[in-house]
């Protein structure tokens, strides 16, 4: 633990630590930017109570593919450019474009010939 024996906390250092630790950032983040090691970081963090200040911060979480939300169901509703189209809007099924109705809709027309299955709900 050699850097233990000199102190590389300036005040403009300790300043900026704690601005950026009050945005969330990471300590290897703040670590880098302040050109530090991490454990200089965490330790002064922990020190001057700045750690804490941060309720509910998560810790050690790995950078994972962002979770997809549920999406909208895109089944059309009526015709294009007519008065009253619209999509269908309800929960899409996870990773489909249609709700649980539409997606069976859609399959069941996969199966069948679409060309025989002309639904006309407009005027
Ligand atoms: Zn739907």
């Amino acid at each position: 633990m050699y850097w233990k024996d000199k102190n590389p906390w300036t005040p403009e250092l300790e300043e900026r630590l704690i601005t950026l630790a009050e945005r969330g950032e990471r300590y290897e983040t703040i670590a880098a930017a302040l050109g530090l090691n991490k454990n200089q970081v965490v330790g002064k963090a922990h020190r001057i109570g700045v750690a804490s200040r941060r309720p509910g911060t998560p810790r050690a979480r790995p950078p994972g593919p962002p979770v997809p939300r549920p999406k909208e169901c895109q089944w059309p509703i009526g015709h294009p450019g007519q008065p009253g189209f619209r999509m269908c809007g309800k929960a899409a099924i996870w990773m489909k474009p249609y709700c649980p109705e539409h997606d069976a809709l859609a399959h069941g027309r996969n199966l069948h010939d679409t060309a025989t299955n002309p639904v006309v709900t407009g005027p």
